[in-house]
C-alpha cells in the first residue's frame, strides 16, 4: 500500500467527513431538527466549510464541487436561522472569502467588497423581490416597483481597480473583504484593463478617484490550452477555470500572470470622486463601456419580476453557448439611491441577489462497476453509486464510457468521484476525488466474457470499446427491441424498456417480426397486464406499421445508421429493396454517409437472416416504402446550405427551426465556422453572434429564415 503523508490524510479525513455531512443534510429536515442536534450539526458544518473555504480562496484548490460547497452552506444558514444563538463569529456565514495571502502587500478597501446572498429557484429571487419591494415602501412611505438589472454572474475572481486622475494605481483582490492582496503588477498585464482611462469629450475628464469592480476570468478555450500546457510540462493542472484565472492573477511572478491569458469585465464601481456617476446600475455598465472598460454585453434592465425570472431561465439553459463560465445570474436593484436604502446585513448587500443556476455536479462513492449490453453488442462500464442528488435528479447509476476512460482517469471501485449531469446528458463519472483515497480502493478491469451470454467479448482494433459478438446474445435483444419500439424509431407508446424485457425473457419476442404476431392472450400472460393494458399495446403495435421508412430503418439498429443517416439513405431510396440493392458505391456517394457507413448498411443486408427479417416484417404489413412527407426537398436556396441558430426566436423554438432547416435539406451546426452560411439570430444571442460578425456571415432573423425557406 502507498504511505501517504500527513496532509494528505488530513484531505482524506476532510473529504470523508464531507461526504457524510452531505448524506447527513440531505436526509435532515433541518426545520424539524432539535436545538441540541443542530448545535452540534452546525458545529460540524462550520469545521468543514471553513477548511474548504480556506481551500478554496487562499489556496486556489478546491476539493469538491461547489454545489456540494452551496448545498452545506444553505444548511447552516437553515439551522442559523432557526436557532440565531448558533450563530458565531468564525461562522463561514458571517464571512467573505478568505484572509490575503500573506506574501502578497495588503491593501484596505475603502469600502468593503461584499459577497452575495444567493438564490436557489424562482422562489427565492420572488422572495428577495418582494421583500426589496416591502422595505422600500416603508422607508419611502409609498410602493414602488424597482427595476432590476440583470447580470451574468461571471466566474471568476473579483477585482478592485483604482484609478485616479485616469491612471491605473492599484489592483486588489477582495481578500476578506475588508483587506485584499496587492496584485497590480499582475493586473496590469491583462489586455482587457486599461492602464489609462482615456480622455473622452463625450465623458468629460477621468475621474479623480475612480474605484472599478469586476472579475477576472479565463474563457474556456484558453483554460483548456493552458492546461494541456501545464500537463505537457508535468505541472498541476488547474480544476476549473475560476480557479486558473484566481491562481493566475495570485502569483508572485507578473510575468507568469503575463503567460496567461486573462480577461476581465467590469460591472460596478466603488468610490468615485470628481465625477457625475449616473443614479442607475444600468447606466452605470454604459458609462463604464464609454470609459474604456470592456462591460459584459448581456446586462439588461426589467421592470417586471417575470421577466427577470425569464432571464434567469434563458441563461440556465442557454449558459453553455457562452465561451466562458457563469455560475448564475446577479439581479440588482437598479436606481442607486434605493440600493442605498436597502443597505447591507453582515456580509451581503440586500440590494442584490445572486440566483445560482442548479447542480450539475456532486462528489458521491463509486459503489461498483457493471457493465451493460448495448443493442449492437457495444459492452460499456457503468458506475453503480450511492444515490445522490444532481439538479433535482437522484443519480445511482452513470456512464463510464469504456475502459481507456477509467484507466487513464484512474478511476477506483470504492473512490469518492465527481458525478456530472447537464441538461438531457447521461450522468458521466467525471473524476475521482484522489485526494479522499484510503487505500482500500479497488483498480477494475473489463470482464473477458459477456456477463449476459458468456461468450468471450473482443475489442476491435482501433475502437476503445469491447463488444460480444455472439448474435444470440439475450442483452443485446433486449436493448435492440427496446430501442426498436423507441420514440425516434417505431414509438410503440407503452414499450419502455420493462416490457421489452418481459417481452423477450418470456420468449414471446424473439426476433423484431415477432411483436407484430402477438397476440391478445400472450400479453395477458405477462405480469402487470390486465386487458386494456395489453390491448392499447396491440393497438400501439398495429399503428407502428405506418411509421415513415426512416423510422424503420433507424429502428433496425444498423450500425453507424442514427435517424439522420436514416432520412439521408430514404430521400435517396424510395423503398427498402432499392436500399438493400444499392452498391457500397451508391451508398458512400450519398453525401453525409461515409465508407464506414456504406459498409455497415451493405454487411446488414448481406446477412441472410436480416433479408429474412424484412421478408416478415413486409409479410406482416410493415411499411417498406418511402412516405411522400419523406420525399426530398425540390430545389431550394437552403439546400446542403449550413445553419447555425442562436438566441430566442420569437415564435419557434430551437426545434422546430432545425426541423423546418433539416427538412428543406439544410443542416444545422452547433458553432460558427467559415463554413457556416447562415447564422439565425434570436433574442439574447450567445457569442456565435459576435463570431458570425467577425466571419462576416449572413445573419437572418426569424422572419428571414422562414421567408427563405419560402414558407412565408
Ligand atoms: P459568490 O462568488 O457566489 O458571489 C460574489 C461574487 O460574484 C463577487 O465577489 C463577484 O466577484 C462575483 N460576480 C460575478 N459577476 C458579478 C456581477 N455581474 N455583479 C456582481 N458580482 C459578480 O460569492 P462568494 O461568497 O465569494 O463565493 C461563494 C462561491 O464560492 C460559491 O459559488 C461557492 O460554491 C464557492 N466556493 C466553493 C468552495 C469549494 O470548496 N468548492 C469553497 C468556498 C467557496
Amino acid at each position: 500500500m502507498e504511505t501517504r503523508t500527513a496532509p494528505q490524510i488530513a484531505e482524506a479525513r476532510l473529504l470523508e467527513a464531507t461526504h457524510a455531512l452531505l448524506k447527513t443534510v440531505r436526509q435532515t429536515d433541518l426545520e424539524a431538527i432539535d436545538r441540541q442536534k443542530a448545535k452540534a450539526l452546525a458545529a460540524r458544518l462550520r469545521e468543514v466549510l471553513n477548511q474548504h473555504a480556506y481551500r478554496y480562496y487562499v489556496l486556489d484548490h478546491p476539493l469538491i464541487p461547489d454545489a456540494d460547497y452551496d448545498l452545506l452552506m444553505q444548511a447552516l444558514r437553515k439551522l442559523e436561522a432557526r436557532f440565531p444563538e448558533l450563530v458565531t463569529p468564525d461562522s463561514p456565514t458571517q464571512r467573505v472569502g478568505g484572509p490575503p495571502l500573506e506574501r502578497f502587500e495588503k491593501v484596505r478597501h475603502p469600502e468593503p467588497l461584499l459577497s452575495l446572498n444567493n438564490a436557489f429557484g424562482e422562489e427565492d429571487v420572488r422572495a428577495w423581490y418582494e421583500r426589496c419591494c416591502r422595505m422600500l415602501a416603508e422607508q419611502l412611505g409609498h410602493p414602488v416597483q424597482p427595476a432590476v438589472t440583470a447580470e451574468l454572474k461571471i466566474d471568476g475572481l473579483a477585482m478592485a481597480l483604482t484609478y485616479e486622475n485616469g491612471v491605473l494605481t492599484v489592483g486588489a483582490t477582495r481578500g476578506d473583504g475588508i483587506e485584499g492582496e496587492n496584485v497590480t503588477q499582475n493586473v496590469r498585464t491583462i489586455p482587457a484593463v486599461p492602464l489609462r482611462i482615456p480622455v473622452d469629450p463625450s465623458v468629460g475628464p477621468p475621474p479623480v478617484r475612480l474605484e472599478v469592480r469586476g472579475e477576472v476570468y479565463m474563457r474556456k478555450r484558453d483554460f483548456e490550452r493552458l492546461n494541456e500546457q501545464l500537463q505537457a510540462r508535468g505541472e498541476r493542472t488547474f480544476a476549473n477555470p475560476r480557479n486558473a484565472a484566481a491562481g493566475s492573477v495570485r502569483q508572485l511572478n507578473p510575468q507568469v500572470t503575463a503567460s496567461r491569458p486573462l480577461s476581465f469585465f467590469a460591472y460596478g464601481i466603488g468610490p468615485v470622486e470628481g465625477a457625475e456617476v449616473p443614479d442607475s446600475q444600468y447606466e452605470v455598465l454604459q458609462w463604464l463601456g464609454r470609459l474604456g472598460f470592456p462591460v459584459n454585453e448581456h446586462a439588461r434592465r426589467f421592470e417586471q419580476l417575470e421577466d427577470m425570472l425569464e432571464y434567469c431561465r434563458y441563461w440556465t439553459e442557454h449558459r453553455d453557448e457562452l465561451d466562458y463560465e457563469i455560475d448564475g445570474v446577479v439581479l440588482k436593484i437598479d436606481h442607486r439611491p434605493w440600493q442605498a436604502l436597502l443597505g447591507a446585513i453582515s456580509n451581503a448587500p440586500r440590494w442584490a441577489v445572486a440566483y445560482k443556476f442548479p447542480a450539475r455536479e456532486a462528489i458521491t462513492r463509486l459503489l461498483d462497476i457493471m457493465v451493460s449490453v448495448g443493442r449492437t453488442g457495444v459492452v460499456k462500464p457503468v458506475a453503480v453509486l450511492e444515490p445522490v442528488e444532481v439538479g433535482g435528479v437522484t443519480v445511482s447509476q452513470a456512464t463510464l464510457h469504456n475502459e481507456d476512460y477509467v484507466r487513464s482517469r484512474d478511476i477506483r471501485i470504492g473512490d469518492l468521484v465527481v458525478v456530472i449531469r447537464a441538461g438531457d446528458v447521461i450522468p458521466q463519472v467525471v473524476r475521482p476525488v484522489v485526494e479522499a483515497r484510503t487505500g482500500n480502493e479497488r483498480l477494475w478491469r473489463m470482464p473477458e466474457r459477456c456477463p449476459s451470454c458468456g461468450s468471450p467479448l473482443v475489442r476491435l482494433p482501433g475502437e476503445a470499446d469491447y463488444y460480444c459478438v455472439a448474435s444470440d446474445c439475450p442483452a443485446q435483444f433486449v436493448r435492440l427491441l427496446e430501442h426498436f419500439a423507441s420514440r425516434d424509431a417505431m414509438d410503440i407508446e407503452g414499450m419502455g424498456s420493462q416490457v421489452a424485457r418481459q417481452l423477450a425473457e418470456s420468449g414471446l419476442v424473439r426476433r423484431l417480426s415477432d411483436l407484430y404476431r402477438l397476440k391478445l392472450e400472450d400479453l395477458l400472460k405477462l405480469e402487470g397486464f390486465a386487458e386494456t393494458r395489453a390491448r392499447n399495446l396491440l393497438r400501439a403495435i398495429e399503428a407502428s406499421k405506418q411509421r415513415p421508412l426512416s423510422r424503420l430503418l433507424f429502428g433496425l439498429g444498423i450500425r453507424h445508421v442514427g435517424k439522420t443517416t436514416a432520412e439521408l439513405l430514404v430521400q435517396r431510396f424510395a423503398s427498402i429493396d432499392e436500399l438493400a440493392a444499392a452498391t457500397l458505391d451508391e451508398l458512400a456517394a450519398i453525401e453525409g454517409v461515409g465508407p464506414i457507413t456504406a459498409e455497415s448498411i451493405a454487411n446488414w443486408f448481406r446477412v441472410e437472416d436480416n433479408r429474412r427479417l424484412i421478408e416478415e416484417l413486409k409479410e406482416l404489413g410493415v411499411n417498406m416504402q418511402r412516405l411522400p412527407e419523406e420525399a426530398p426537398a425540390a430545389e431550394s436556396p437552403v439546400r446542403a446550405k449550413t445553419f447555425v441558430l442562436t438566441g430566442a426566436l420569437p415564435h419557434l423554438t430551437r426545434k422546430e427551426a432545425e426541423e423546418l432547416i433539416k427538412r428543406a435539406g439544410g443542416r444545422v451546426a452547433s458553432s460558427v465556422s467559415r463554413n457556416t452560411d447562415y447564422v439565425v439570430v434570436g433574442e439574447n444571442p450567445g457569442s456565435k453572434y459576435d463570431r458570425a460578425r467577425q466571419l462576416g456571415i449572413p445573419m437572418l432573423d426569424e422572419d428571414g429564415l422562414l421567408r427563405l425557406l419560402g414558407i412565408k
